[in-house]
């Protein structure tokens, strides 16, 4: 079995995403930057049936050399590669152009059984990756996956259980398929003490697109036909004070906020 899992590098805070003058959707700004918190359930998805059946996972990401880190962590919790795709044409993607590139990354990687994707990333919300991935390779998609009720390489069939707005669909694809999966699928393992010293030490390769075998010119700006007119943070809720300072400053006015509502 070999399965490939995207991971996404995503702003910490809803401030770090704003829309650039080109119209796309940008994490942008100084603020931290953290793995798409669906993407751990998808690594927790692919290692739990290497972990039944035998085989090796691979996660990859488009982004650039900061993403790394994301890409370690993914080794730390028992993937068995990391890739990184970075290369100056990608700004100015679009979800399309970011599928092209990663359905490039699986084919260098080649022999895939399974792709495995988050269902929605944190920042863009557009769930479009994981079906233009499954497009782009001609191969069947399975998206908000919560189950997975059986997984045979052999056979080349997959049995998933999709959770809908009205109900539960058990749905069987032949593989290689891709699939999406939802929050709540299986607890993403902690990566381990030693997990982490080995991840430290290893090297991610890094590949542009020449490597992966992608025009430039079909990503980025030029390679990107959806733009985003503009995006607005949701209203900030009524009622709520955010306390801010340092965190002994936070805490003290924490203190003092309880004390005045005779909390205690
Ligand atoms: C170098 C670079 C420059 C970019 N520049 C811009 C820009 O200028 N404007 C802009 O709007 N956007 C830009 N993007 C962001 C890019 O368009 C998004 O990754 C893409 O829009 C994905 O859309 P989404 O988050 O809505 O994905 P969704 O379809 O919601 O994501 C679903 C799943 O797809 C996978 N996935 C999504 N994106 C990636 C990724 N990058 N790597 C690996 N797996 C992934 C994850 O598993 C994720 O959980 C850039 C990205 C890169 C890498």
């Amino acid at each position: 079995m070999k399965a490939i899992v995207f991971v996404k590098e995503v702003p910490e805070t809803p401030e770090g995403v704003s829309v650039s003058e080109n119209g796309q959707v940008q994490a942008a700004g100084g603020g931290n930057f953290l793995t798409d918190p669906i993407d751990p359930f998808a690594i927790e998805t692919a290692l739990q049936i290497k972990d039944a059946k035998g085989g090796e996972v691979h996660a990859v990401t488009a982004g650039n050399s900061r993403a790394e880190k994301i890409l370690k962590e993914a080794l730390a919790m028992g993937v068995d590669n990391s890739y990184l795709v970075a290369d100056d044409a990608l700004e100015g993607s679009d979800p399309n152009a970011i599928a092209r590139v990663l359905a490039g990354a699986a084919k260098k990687i080649g022999d895939y059984d399974l792709l495995v994707t988050g269902d929605r990333a944190a920042d863009d919300n557009s769930s479009i990756v994981t079906a233009a991935l499954a497009q782009l390779l001609d191969i069947p998609v399975l998206t908000f996956v919560s189950e997975v009720v059986d997984f045979d390489a052999d056979a080349k069939k997959i049995r998933v259980v999709r959770t809908l707005e009205n109900g539960r669909q058990v749905m069987e694809a032949t593989l290689p398929a891709v699939i999406s999966v939802m929050k709540g699928i299986h607890e993403p393992r902690y990566p381990s003490l030693l997990g982490i010293r080995k991840a430290s030490k290893r090297e991610v390769p890094s590949w542009s697109l020449a490597d992966i075998g992608v025009d430039p010119s079909t990503v980025g700006a030029a390679g990107s036909p959806t733009k985003i007119r503009s995006l607005d943070p949701p209203p900030a809720p009524s009622g709520v004070e955010m306390i801010t300072g340092s965190p002994e400053e936070m805490a003290a006015t924490l203190v003092q906020r309880i004390m005045d509502k005779k909390v205690l």
